[in-house]
């Protein structure tokens, strides 16, 4: 049995960023990845392109991760426009509203992954256990013990679960949690595109399908296109001029002729939101704890929000000697981290029900929406606010 303070679960982008937060406070600390540590270190494209706040940005140029982005890696987003169906009406949030130059940034999911794995190696009170798995847990008032796939027992004061919106630790846990399976997929690629994109940022509304098209380096722009299971299906099996011209129609031809980058990736589209955030020497982070539909971009932005929250009480804790994985402890981060979650997941429901919804009511409502969007400049501001914002 080999002891540590601290245990985390899982070492995506969620574990790893709260190892690395922890990093320099000399916390014993095992990070057990049931990927090889090769994936770690180079982790392959998964497709997904990761619009991060301000806050975000703050948060990673604090833990040494942001520098460590490839030149030209880190997309700027000055404008966002929402439109609804057909329609060229849009919703405009622009960053001249603010005294920032950019709303927000886009950056490939695989580069902050490796980024964040770099940023941990000259830790050496951080273990990494990779290649694998957690498969059962176990916590008690004196501390917490795990069992991993290749036979080790490993102990610690706290054991964190990363594990990802399907968190089988925290079932194991026995923490509940609501899912809403939305019967959806989420197809996601980069496209070239024939004229510029401005760094303008659209999400479109259609008929049970919406589009984001978000601006890369150049002319290049990320796709996201949400639609029911079935559907998806035909779109990721097209082939590649047919798809070029279904999105380049789906987009009425703004950014004119445009041609697939790559491949295409699809992602089930479910939103989990655990009951609590923590047990007994045990809290969940990440996807783990609040998993969001991508339509608001908010999953890791608050998953690295949440992480900073934990390790924050955690850091303060230590510096008073008091154990780190008690109750009060776990409890502050809990109310703090629901409190900022739950309005966020559930007005990102609400947005998707809103423009899922093929009623006349809700076609109304929506088209109405946009328009008092734009013209109830505080309730623009309010968004444009919470995007822009450094401290929180
Ligand atoms: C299409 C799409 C677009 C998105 N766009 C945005 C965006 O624009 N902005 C944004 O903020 N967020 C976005 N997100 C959300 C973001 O990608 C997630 O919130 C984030 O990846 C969650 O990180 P995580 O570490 O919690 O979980 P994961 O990334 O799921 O990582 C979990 C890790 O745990 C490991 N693991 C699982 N079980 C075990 C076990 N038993 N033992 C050991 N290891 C285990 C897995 O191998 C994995 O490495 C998007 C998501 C999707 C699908």
């Amino acid at each position: 049995m080999t002891r540590f303070d601290i245990i985390i679960a899982g070492a995506g982008p969620a574990g790893l960023s709260f190892a690395r937060s922890l990093a320099g406070t000399g916390l014993k600390i095992a990070l057990v990845e049931k990927l090889p540590e090769k994936v770690l270190a180079d982790p392959p494209v998964d497709g997904r392109d990761i619009a991060l706040t301000h806050f975000s940005a703050r948060l990673l140029k604090e833990l040494d991760v942001w520098p460590r982005f490839p030149d030209g890696s880190i997309s700027n987003i000055r404008e966002a426009r929402v439109l609804d169906g057909t329609s060229s009406y849009f919703l405009r949030f622009d960053h001249r509203e603010t005294d920032k130059e950019t709303l927000g940034y886009l950056v490939s999911n695989h580069l902050i992954r490796k980024a964040l794995y770099e940023a941990l190696a000259r830790f050496s009170n951080v273990k990494l256990i990779a290649g694998v798995e957690v498969v059962s847990v176990t916590t008690g008032a004196a501390g917490g013990s795990v069992r991993l796939s290749d036979g080790q027992a490993l102990e610690a004061s706290l054991i964190v679960a990363a594990d990802s919106r399907f968190s089988t630790i925290r079932r194991n846990m026995g923490i509940a949690a609501s899912m809403r399976d939305f019967g959806r997929v989420a197809v996601v690629c980069q496209m070239e595109h024939k004229r510029p994109h401005d760094d303008i940022a659209y999400e479109c509304f259609h008929y049970e399908q919406t589009l984001a098209v978000l601006p890369l380096a150049g002319n290049t722009s990320s796709i996201v296109i949400t639609l029911p299971a079935a559907a998806s299906q035909a779109i990721m099996n097209m082939d590649e001029a047919a798809f070029n011209r279904d999105i380049q129609d789906r987009f009425a031809g703004r950014l004119g002729a445009m041609k697939l980058v790559g491949k295409r990736y699809s992602y089930p589209l479910v939103a989990v939101f655990a009951n609590q955030f923590m047990a007994t020497r045990f809290a969940v982070i990440g996807d783990a704890a609040v998993g969001m539909h991508p339509v608001t971009a908010h999953g890791f932005n608050l998953g690295l929000r949440g992480q900073n929250t934990l390790a924050g009480e955690i850091r303060s804790a230590h510096e008073r000697q008091i154990d780190i994985g008690v109750s009060q402890v776990l409890e502050r981060y809990q109310r703090k981290h629901r409190l900022a979650a739950l309005p966020l997941y559930l007005a990102t429901n609400a947005i998707v029900k809103l423009y899922t919804d093929e009623s006349l009511p809700a076609k109304i409502l929506r088209s109405a929406l946009l328009r008092l969007g734009n013209f109830v400049r505080p309730a623009r501001l309010a968004i444009i606010r919470q995007l822009t914002e450094s401290h929180l």
